[in-house]
């Protein structure tokens, strides 16, 4: 008889998405007038930047030429967009990385999901609520929680509550936690942290002998010149963090698949009887073993987000999806909803009026706005009575969105 892994079954089901997609597919079915907006999605809706797609397709009839032909590339990524990567995105600001640093893969969201695994399954997981669910869910899956209570909330988990109370900026934990996952910008709130704030959690992790696992997915949609980047732009950071980056939100990589994950040589974990173990080479051996790296066309399309030709292009989306944040906070806000983000994040993070339930408000804006986003209570507990925005739509669409939502269900 073959077992299956049953930390599977502690996972609660996809509700989210599909209870969105289901509420909307029965409002539409009885109201095939209406004209539904989406502001819910991640995705993003501009097109690869033209500098992009030329390098693509150059890749692409190299491939198809015996003289230019490439078979399998090194595991870790090639040279040509990791030297890109630690100029463009590391240099500037001051932080060196050596090139064997970099690992280059086809997402973030596999790099966060796979890391778990090079780290015991006795560690404790410090998480946001709310969170992106990706983090929480593999640390179930490899048997790292006990089963969840009715709220949703998993044994042996550390929450971290991010309420307006605190900012939305999670408070160190009381106990020692030994895995803690931070992402700043955010999903879903949109807050950024300040340096004085990482430099809390990088001295608390480097006391403790845990590791800071930092998704900054979103940095390039920080506007505010005082908000570090990246972790490493904090002192003793390469003694405790791993950093997470796409090419997904930035340059229209969802459906291209680039990301890469930085894990520096400083880094150590430890055996139990305390030996320290070099997190770069247990990763290494774990991609070498179990990955094949990125194509050649996609990672030569990467690169070229770097090029002179390529910056503008891609600023370009950045500035068109920024631009609707600002018009769905200028739009809301004087309008008398509070709401945060949106300022270094394409996400808006909106209270709900009238201390309505996440759900109650989802409901209102599909039946009375024809607007559909994401109730915040979906991404844990502590999002309750708040509402997630995406900047990532068309610009006449967010305009009209929005104005639809002021007029329908302003405080
Ligand atoms: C979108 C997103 C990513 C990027 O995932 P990819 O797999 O690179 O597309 C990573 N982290 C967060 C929080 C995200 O929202």
């Amino acid at each position: 008889m073959t077992l299956v892994n049953e930390h599977y079954l502690k996972l609660k089901a996809g509700y989210l998405f599909p209870e969105i997609g289901r509420r909307v597919q029965a409002f539409a079915a009885a109201n095939p007038q209406a004209k539904i907006l989406r502001l819910g999605i991640g995705d993003v809706t501009r097109p690869l930047p033209p500098a992009v797609v030329k390098a693509m397709h150059r890749a692409v009839e190299e491939m198809g030429r015996v003289e230019t032909f490439r078979g399998y590339g090194p595991e870790q990524g090639y040279r040509f967009l990791i030297d890109q990567i630690v100029q463009h995105d590391y240099q500037v600001r001051g932080v060196s990385l050596d090139p064997d640093e970099v690992f280059v893969s086809d997402g973030a969201k596999c790099d966060c999901g796979n890391i778990q695994e090079i780290f015991a399954v006795e560690n404790t997981v410090a998480l946001a609520d709310p969170v992106y669910p990706v983090y929480l869910d593999t640390n179930v899956m490899a048997g790292r929680t006990g089963p969840a209570d009715d709220q949703g909330r998993y044994g042996r988990i550390h929450y971290m509550p991010c309420t307006e109370g605190n900012r939305f900026l999670p408070d160190l934990p009381k106990g020692k936690v030994d895995l803690i996952y931070l992402c700043f910008p955010n999903n879903p709130t949109g807050a950024v942290a300040e340096r004085e704030h990482l430099q809390v959690w990088v001295e608390y992790a480097r006391k403790e002998r845990a590791i800071l696992l930092y998704d900054s997915a979103y940095e390039a949609f920080i506007t505010q010149g005082h908000i570090p980047h990246s972790i490493y732009e904090i002192p003793g950071a390469k003694e405790c963090a791993v950093e997470f980056r796409s090419f997904s939100k930035t340059a229209g990589f969802t459906g291209t698949r680039c990301a890469y994950t930085v894990v520096p040589k400083t880094v150590f974990a430890h055996t139990t009887d305390g030996k320290p173990v070099s997190l770069n080479q247990l990763w290494n051996r774990r991609q070498t073993t179990k990955f094949n790296g990125v194509s050649y066309p996609v990672q030569a399309a990467a690169a070229a987000v770097y090029s002179e030709e390529g910056k503008p292009q891609v600023r370009a989306i950045i500035d068109y999806y920024m631009e609707n944040a600002r018009i769905i906070c200028d739009t809301l806000s004087p309008a008398g909803f509070t709401v945060y983000g949106g300022v270094n994040a394409p996400y808006v993070w909106l209270k709900a009026p009238r201390g309505m339930s996440s759900w109650d408000f989802f409901d209102l804006l599909l039946t009375q706005a024809h607007v559909v986003g994401t109730p915040g209570s979906g991404f844990g507990p502590s999002g309750e009575g708040f509402f997630r925005l995406s900047a990532f739509g068309h610009r006449d669409h967010t305009e009209e969105a929005v104005a639809r939502i002021r007029n329908a269900a302003s405080p």
